[in-house]
C-alpha cells in the first residue's frame, strides 16, 4: 500500500488553550529533526487542529515510521491515503479497493468512521458511515460490522482531499523534546548515563551534557565513543551541547593530596560542581546522572548524599530504583547498548582506590577536600576555559 501522509496522534490532556500550541510546535520542530536524516521530502504541518506528515514523492516508509517512533509526544501513527474527491461513488471503489488490500484476511469485523471538515459535501458523516458500510459488506461477504469493538476502524475524513486510515502505529508517548525546559546529563561511557538522558528527555526536557576526559588516561577513542552515545540520544532528544572537560589535572591533584579511598567520591563532587557551572551558564534546570542506590561505592545512599551536597541544581536519578538487568534492557531498546560496551576506559576507572568509602561522612570529606586549597580553584578555572564543546546534532 503507498501511503501519502501519517497523521500523528498525541496525547492531548492538559495540554488546553496556550500549552497546546507549544505541545504542537514542538512536536512540529522535533519531527522534522528526526526526519532530516530520512530519505524522502516531508512536509510537517497542523491543519484542523492535528498534526500531519505530507511525504513528497518517493519516500523511505520503514526509516520514516522508525524516525517518528523517537518523537516523544506521539502515542500513535497512522498511515493515510490521501484521495482526490472526485464524487461518492469514486470514492466507494476506493475504500473497497483499500480494505482489499490492506487486510488479505478478511474474515474481521469493521466499522466506519466518517468525518467531514468539508461541510460542503453531498453527504453527512451518518450517510457515509451507512453507504460505506454497505459496500465492503457486499464487497466482502465474510467481513461483518462490529460498531462497539471492531477489529478494523476505517476512518474516511473529507477535506479538500479524502484521508483514508485505518492503522494505528503505536509512538513513544511522553511529551515533546523543549516543552519541559532542559538539563545537564553527566554523560561517561557507561550503560546507565545514556537511560537517564533519554529517561528524562521523554518528559520533553531539552538536554546538554558534560563528559569528563582524563587523557592519556583515557583514550580519543574513549571520547568518540561518548560523542557517539551522545548522537545515539540525540536521536530522541534533539541537539545535544556536549562539553568535554579535561579533568586530568584535577584527578591527579585529588590522588597526590587526599586519602585514596576517598578518590572516587571527591572527584565526583568536582564533576558535579563543574557539570553545573555549565548547566547554570546555559539556564539548564537541573543535573541527570545515570546513578542508582546501591550498584557501586560511591552510590550508597550516603555516597549520593555527600555527592549531592555540592549542588544547588536539583539531581534528577531517573535510574534510582532500576536493577542493572533493567537499565541494560532499555539501552537495547534505544540502541545504546552496543555502544557502551566497548572496551575503552572511562576516566574513573584508573582512579578507583581497591576499597573506597562506601559511607562517607561529609564533614570528613570536606576535612579532606581542604587539602586542595591551594591549587583547586586554579584548576578548575583551567578546565572550565580549556573545555571543549561539541554540537552534536
Ligand atoms: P555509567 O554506566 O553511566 O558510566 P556507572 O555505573 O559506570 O555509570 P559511575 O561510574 O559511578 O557509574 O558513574 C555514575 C554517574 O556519574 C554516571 O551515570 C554519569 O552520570 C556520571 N559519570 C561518571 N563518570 C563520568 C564521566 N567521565 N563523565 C561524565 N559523567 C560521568
Ligand atoms: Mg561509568
Amino acid at each position: 500500500m503507498k501511503f501519502h501522509s501519517f497523521l500523528i496522534k498525541y496525547g492531548e490532556i492538559g495540554i488546553k488553550g496556550k500549552n497546546r500550541y507549544m505541545f504542537e510546535d514542538a512536536l512540529v520542530r522535533q519531527i522534522r529533526f528526526v526526519l532530516k536524516d530520512v530519505d524522502g521530502r516531508f512536509f510537517v504541518h497542523k491543519s484542523y487542529g492535528r498534526v500531519y506528515v505530507d511525504c513528497e514523492g518517493e519516500y523511505d516508509y520503514e526509516e520514516t515510521i522508525e524516525g517518528l517512533k523517537k518523537v516523544f509526544g506521539i502515542v500513535g501513527i497512522c498511515p493515510v491515503v490521501r484521495l482526490e474527491d472526485k464524487g461518492f461513488e469514486e470514492l466507494k471503489k476506493e475504500v473497497v479497493a483499500y480494505m482489499d488490500e490492506m487486510y488479505a484476511d478478511k474474515n474481521q469485523t469493521f466499522k466506519v468512521e466518517a468525518r467531514r471538515s468539508k461541510k460542503t459535501y453531498p453527504l453527512t458523516s451518518m450517510e457515509m458511515n451507512c453507504e460505506l458500510g454497505g459496500v465492503i459488506l457486499d464487497a466482502f461477504p465474510q467481513m461483518r460490522v462490529d460498531v462497539h469493538k471492531p477489529d478494523i476502524r476505517l476512518n474516511v475524513e473529507v477535506r479538500e482531499e479524502i484521508y483514508l486510515y485505518s492503522e494505528i502505529i503505536p509512538g513513544p508517548g511522553g511529551m515533546p523534546i523543549g516543552t519541559n525546559g532542559s538539563a545537564m546529563l553527566l554523560l561517561s561511557g557507561g550503560i546507565d548515563s545514556p537511560v537517564a538522558g533519554y529517561m528524562v528527555s521523554k518528559r520533553g526536557v531539552a538536554l546538554e551534557a558534560t563528559y569528563f576526559h582524563a587523557p592519556p588516561y583515557t583514550s580519543e577513542r574513549a571520547k568518540e565513543k561518548v560523542v557517539d552515545l551522545a548522537k545515539l540520544v540525540a536521536k530522541y532528544a534533539g541537539p545535544i551541547r556536549l562539553h568535554v572537560v579535561n579533568f586530568t589535572d584535577i584527578q591527579l591533584y585529588i590522588y597526590e593530596k587526599c586519602p585514596h579511598e576517598e578518590l572516587t567520591i571527591i572527584m565526583r563532587r568536582y564533576m558535579m560542581k563543574i557539570a553545573e557551572h555549565f548547566a547554570k551558564e546555559d539556564g539548564c534546570l537541573g543535573l541527570i546522572t545515570g546513578e542508582s542506590i546501591g550498584q557501586v561505592a560511591s552510590q550508597t545512599m550516603q555516597s549520593l548524599a555527600v555527592t549531592n551536597a555540592v549542588c544547588t541544581l536539583p539531581v534528577y536519578r531517573p535510574l534510582i530504583g532500576f536493577d542493572k538487568k533493567e537499565i541494560v534492557e532499555i539501552s537495547e531498546k534505544i540502541d545504546t547498548y552496543e555502544t557502551s560496551i566497548l572496551p575503552f576506559e572511562d576516566c574513573c576507572t584508573i582512579f578507583v582506590a581497591k576499597h573506597p568509602v562506601t559511607r562517607p561522612v561529609l564533614e570528613r570529606i570536606e576535612k579532606s577536600e581542604q587539602n586542595l586549597q591551594e591549587k583547586i580553584d586554579e584548576l578548575m578555572r583551567t578546565a572550565i576555559e580549556t573545555t571543549e564543546i561539541i554540537e552534536v546534532r
